[in-house]
C-alpha cells in the first residue's frame, strides 16, 4: 500500500483508481466466461477458466514456510521434545495455547508437558510460537490444513496426544501421504454433506 504522500494527483482523486479497479474486475469476469463458455462446448480445455482453485480437488503448491496444522516434536526415544518453558503460549496473541507442566522422572529434564493443547477454532497460524520456542518442540510443516469439524467447538482443541501423533505420521507415512489422508476426509465430508442437501 502507498502512503498518502507519495501518491501523484490522479492517484488522490481515486476516480481513475476506481475505474482501473472495475476494468481488472470486469475484464476477468468476461475472461472467465468466455472459457467457461469454451470449455461446455469441448473446447480450450487446457486453459483455466477460473484463478480459484477448487480446494480440496485441487492442489496448489504451497510454498516451503507454508504453515499447516501444528505438531509436537519428538526425542529418538518417543519422548515429547518440549519442556514447558510458556514461551511459545506467552507469544502466542491467540491465547490458544494451554499448558500444565508436570516434574520429569529423569533428573535431567526439568519439565514436561502433562498437557499440552491447542484450541484451534482460536488460532491464526501466525507462528510465533514456533519461533518462540527454543527447542524446536512445535513445528508447523505438516503442509496439511486445519481441520473442518462438526459444530462442536471441543473437537477442534489438539491435545498433546494428537499433536505428537501427527510427527510421527509425518515421519512414517511423508508429507504427500499425510496430505491425501487429510484432502480425503475433507471430500468425504463434501460428499455427505452434498447428500443430506439432496
Ligand atoms: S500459530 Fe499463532 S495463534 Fe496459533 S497457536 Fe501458534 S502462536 Fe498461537
Ligand atoms: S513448545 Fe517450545 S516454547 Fe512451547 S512450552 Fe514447549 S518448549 Fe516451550
Amino acid at each position: 500500500m502507498r502512503r498518502r504522500e507519495d501518491m501523484t494527483l490522479l492517484e488522490k482523486v481515486y476516480v481513475v483508481e476506481i475505474a482501473k479497479g472495475v476494468f481488472l474486475t470486469f475484464g476477468k469476469l468476461l475472461r472467465n466466461l468466455m472459457f467457461h463458455t469454451l470449455h461446455a462446448l469441448g473446447l480450450k480445455k487446457d486453459v483455466r477458466a477460473a484463478a480459484s482453485i477448487q480446494y480440496p480437488n485441487e492442489r496448489r503448491d504451497y510454498p516451503s514456510r507454508y504453515r499447516g496444522r501444528h505438531r509436537l516434536t519428538l526425542h529418538d526415544d518417543g519422548g515429547v521434545k518440549c519442556t514447558s518453558c510458556f514461551l511459545c503460549a506467552t507469544a502466542c496473541p491467540a491465547k490458544c495455547i494451554y499448558i500444565e507442566p508436570a516434574e520429569h522422572d529423569d533428573p535431567e529434564i526439568e519439565k514436561f508437558p502433562h498437557r499440552y493443547e491447542i484450541d484451534t477454532l482460536l488460532c491464526i497460524y501466525c507462528g510465533y510460537c514456533v519461533e518462540a520456542c527454543p527447542v524446536d518442540a512445535i513445528r508447523m510443516d505438516t503442509g496439511i490444513h486445519p481441520q473442518v469439524y462438526p459444530p462442536d467447538p471441543r473437537r477442534f482443541i489438539e491435545d498433546k496426544e494428537t499433536l505428537m501423533q501427527r510427527s510421527r505420521d509425518l515421519e512414517d507415512l511423508g508429507s504427500e501421504k499425510l496430505y491425501q489422508i487429510h484432502t480425503r476426509k475433507l471430500i468425504q465430508i463434501e460428499e455427505n454433506a452434498s447428500e443430506h442437501i439432496e
